[in-house]
């Protein structure tokens, strides 16, 4: 007998009929003998709908208060979930982040984990009972509310999971498994039997959303069996996430992902001198504004421009930080661009594979879609397209690097915004 986590996303519990059905799912692990703790979202489309009531209620919440409001959503389900499996006949109990003991640190709206006390877990198992944990959020030390980050739930269910040296980790969604891209881009894509930690983690940085990056950092990290797979056909394995060195064949490429999160901006006609860029970046750097892609390149009069990407969410204050600086570095325009998306290919087998990098650019050009940046690591390359370029980008890509499949994925939610 062992340990299991089972976590449980927005659209699996979005009404009684499917609570009931996740309530299924759990017994149905409790029956083979299990210890089972499951982990759940906020129902449906619970958190959209709490963000956009604060800010009917003013356009800049407060980060703690607004902590406060969305950890609310998951404590909506888990209650409801304990009551469904307690109608079964089972006993359960359900817990918010500060029960448990899920402490985060000191910030609000993408609080990491630093420690998940394990000794009320514990008593409730061995008093036989399911135990029903909110996702998403945590508690300070000081006994403040905190919150992981949108997607965070799958965060709280693998760093549960570590804490309790759990036997396997199964992150239950509305699709059957991992796929080389979002299955409602394109349908006919390939699902993964299995895939490594380390693209994994890539393809989740780079927009493919079915994990939380956090959560397969936090596997990676503790070596947590990690599986994904539907909700509503729980006979299906899914796919298996486990270490690189695990694995005997890669694809060049094993995924591709789009963001469209991120906005460009150009400063234009920077002097040529040593200490500009550490400037900028310094600057950038102070204020706490991650920056994602940089291009520098030299004008033939002798100046730079350098181009930069930002979260949309950080560009008033990346501009209010760069007009501080603009006249210290002497830069003559600020430019943005909103409508971009950055396209990315992952895999584990580009390491020693030549001409990759060229068979993306080539695709791409084939389509007539303009690349306005690149980068590159050791099993990624990304490129910057046009916003409105980004689903026929993957397309392209998908069709390229033979991640089509013959089979069409079932899948329940609307084509993602681009
Ligand atoms: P949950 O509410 O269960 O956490 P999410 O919406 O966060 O579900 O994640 C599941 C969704 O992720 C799927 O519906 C799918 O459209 C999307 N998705 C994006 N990229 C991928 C991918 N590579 N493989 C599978 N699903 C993906
Ligand atoms: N409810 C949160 C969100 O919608 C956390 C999660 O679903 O993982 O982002
Ligand atoms: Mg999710």
């Amino acid at each position: 007998m062992g340990i299991i986590v089972q976590k449980f996303g927005g659209t699996s519990v979005a009404d009684p009929q499917k609570i009931h059905n996740v309530a299924n799912a759990v017994i149905r692990e409790k029956e083979n003998g299990n210890d089972v703790i499951v982990v759940v979202s906020a129902m449906g489309h619970t958190t959209d709908y709490l963000i956009k009531l604060a800010k009917d209620v003013t356009l800049t919440p407060d980060s703690r208060e607004m902590d406060m409001l969305l950890s609310t959503g998951e404590q909506v389900s888990i209650a409801l979930l304990a009551m469904a499996i307690q109608s079964h006949g089972y006993k359960a109990i359900s817990m918010n982040g500060q029960q448990v003991g899920i402490i985060t640190e000191n910030i609000h709206s993408k609080a990491r984990i630093v420690d998940i006390k394990t000794d009320k877990l514990q008593k409730h198992l061995k008093e036989g009972n399911i135990i029903v944990v909110a996702g998403f959020q945590g508690v300070t030390t000081d006994g403040e509310i905190t919150t992981l980050g949108r997607g965070g739930s799958d965060t709280s269910a693998v760093a549960i999971a570590a804490a309790m040296k759990a036997d396997r980790c199964d992150i239950y969604t509305d699709v059957e498994g991992v796929y080389a891209t979002d299955p409602r881009i394109v349908p006919n894509v390939q699902r993964a039997e299995v895939i490594s930690y380390e693209e994994m983690l890539e393809l989740a940085r780079v927009g493919a959303n079915v994990l939380h990056p956090r959560s397969v950092e936090t596997a990676k990290q503790f070596n947590v069996p990690l599986r994904v797979r539907s909700s509503f056909k729980l006979d299906n394995m899914g796919t298996l996430i486990i270490g690189v060195e695990k694995m005997e064949i890669y694809k060049p490429v094993a995924g591709v992902a789009a963001d469209s999160s991120q906005v460009r901006i150009l400063l234009s006609n920077l002097p040529d001198i040593p200490g500009t860029a550490a400037k900028l970046f310094g600057a950038l750097a102070k204020n706490n504004i991650s920056v994602d892609m940089i291009i520098q390149s030299l004008a033939s009069n002798g100046t730079n421009s350098i181009a930069f990407t930002v979260d949309a969410e950080d560009l008033d204050a990346a501009l209010k930080t760069l007009n501080d600086e603009k006249s210290s570095v002497r830069a003559a325009e600020i430019l943005i661009d909103k409508d971009i998306a950055k396209v990315s290919i992952v895999g584990a087998g580009m390491v020693d594979r030549p001409g990759i990098a060229a068979d993306m650019f080539r695709a791409l050009a084939e389509k007539n879609i303009n690349i306005k940046m690149i980068s590159t690591s050791e099993i990624k390359i990304s490129c910057l397209v046009d916003k409105n370029n980004a689903n026929e980008a993957i397309k392209a890509l998908c069709k390229e690097f033979g991640l089509e499949s013959t089979e069409i994925a079932e899948v329940k939610g609307d084509l993602p915004n681009v």
